[in-house]
């Protein structure tokens, strides 16, 4: 049995995507900037892409900027949003401590450049507080970027009333909605939001592509100085096959939502009751405000590494922190906003299912993670001081 459970890290493409792309490739191959037609055609195409993204999220073509994905779509509107603040003598900028690190490593460049940073602390629930946000926006606050649902705790944000606090206050509001995007519904105008990063490659698109929408009216900067692409600000020449099998995989993601939240609601909760018998063992993160496809635990005893490695000779892909951390010592930065102290927070698993996964996978999921750390507890040294009374149990 093989089981992916890691679609936060990335998704399998799906048949459509790889479609559109290969067929891209073959017949739409011109340079959208050529005047000739084969250039012309895939400009018509590029055009036709911007508009299905855009209606997909209630933004105007004009509005969506094709990027390399997150990370760049991230930077972009950070650097651009704290840029235009300077211009009008504003360098405050809220945050929130569990961003992903496309934020959180942008802010500290912005820090060391003369920004003020302030990150808003998650709470218990791994959810920022709305009050406190409000709270935090002063005269000379440019940006505050909150994400919209975490991508390790999937805990989902008040992204409206974020945005409409920050349009009260004439401040720009930015989110990464990399998990969010083709998972909940995205109104950006009902929403408030001025600027919102999306990733193909975390709705079953391809890797390296993605887009920032930046509503009219609000000054964005190019990141990329080259070309006049995506009218002067996103240089380079376009990655039109990954535009176009991003937009097919969104189009089929956001038909399919309702219907794929609703089987993996299911499966979530069946996981998270299966696991919640495990002994000394916490879900992080909201039981109900949070990602239909997230369950994220964390078994006192234990090191996330080693069950991480016993579950894929189980036929289980799953993920401890994120990608970006593990391999290092330090835990997750986003455990530890939630308050998990160090120890607890090495052992966590976070486990993100696709639409395709079973109750049977489940159940084989539920079993193999109880088998493996009672496994892993019967030769830790930590557990052997937790049962001797040595050590206090913190779950
Ligand atoms: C994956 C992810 C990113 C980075 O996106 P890439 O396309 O891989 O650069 C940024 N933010 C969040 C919340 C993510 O989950």
């Amino acid at each position: 049995m093989n089981i992916y459970a890691d679609n936060a890290a990335t998704t399998k493409m799906s048949d459509r995507a790889i479609q559109v792309m290969t067929d891209c490739m073959r017949n739409y191959y011109g340079n959208p900037s050529s005047l000739y037609r084969i250039g012309q055609r895939a400009k018509e195409k590029l055009e036709e892409a911007r508009l299905e993204i855009a209606k997909l999220i209630n933004a105007e073509p004009r509005e969506i900027i094709f990027t390399s994905g997150g990370s760049e779509s991230d930077n972009q509107a950070l650097l651009s949003a704290a840029a235009a603040g300077k211009r009008k003598g504003k360098t405050h900028i809220i945050s929130t401590a569990f961003e992903h690190h496309a934020i959180l490593h942008t802010l500290k460049k912005l820090e060391q450049n003369g920004y003020e940073i302030t990150l808003l602390p998650v709470h218990e629930n791994g959810i920022v507080r709305t009050d406190e946000l409000e709270a935090a926006i002063r005269d000379d606050t440019c940006l505050v970027t909150v994400m919209t649902a975490n991508n390790e705790i999937g805990t989902i944000q008040p992204i409206k009333e974020i945005g409409g606090l920050c349009r009260q206050r004439g401040v720009t509001f930015h989110t990464d909605a990399v998990q969010a995007v083709g998972h909940l519904h995205i109104d950006v105008k009902e929403q408030n939001i001025d600027m919102l990063s999306a990733s193909a490659h975390k709705f079953h698109g391809p890797k390296g592509t993605g887009f920032l929408y930046c509503r009219r009216g609000v000054a964005l900067s190019n990141l990329i100085e080259g070309g006049a692409q995506e009218r002067g600000k996103r240089a380079g020449t376009e990655n039109l096959a990954g535009i176009l099998a991003m937009t097919a995989a969104l189009k089929d993601s956001v038909a399919e939502m309702d219907m794929h939240n609703e089987h993996k609601r299911a499966i979530r909760d069946r996981l998270i009751k299966g696991l919640s018998e495990i002994p000394h063992s916490a879900l992080n993160g909201d039981a109900e405000k949070r990602l239909s496809g997230n369950v994220n635990f964390c078994f006192e005893g234990i090191e996330g590494e080693s069950l991480l490695i016993l579950l894929d000779r189980k036929g289980i892909s799953a993920s401890s922190g994120s990608a970006c951390t593990s391999g290092s010592l330090d835990p997750s930065h986003v455990l530890l906003a939630i308050g998990r102290v160090h120890d607890v927070a090495h052992g966590s698993l976070r486990l993100s299912i696709g639409e395709d996964i079973t109750g049977d996978e489940a159940d084989h999921i539920i079993k193999s993670v109880k088998e493996v750390v009672e496994y892993l507890r019967g030769f830790s040294p930590v557990w052997r001081d937790l049962m001797t009374g040595k050590r206090e149990f913190i779950l």
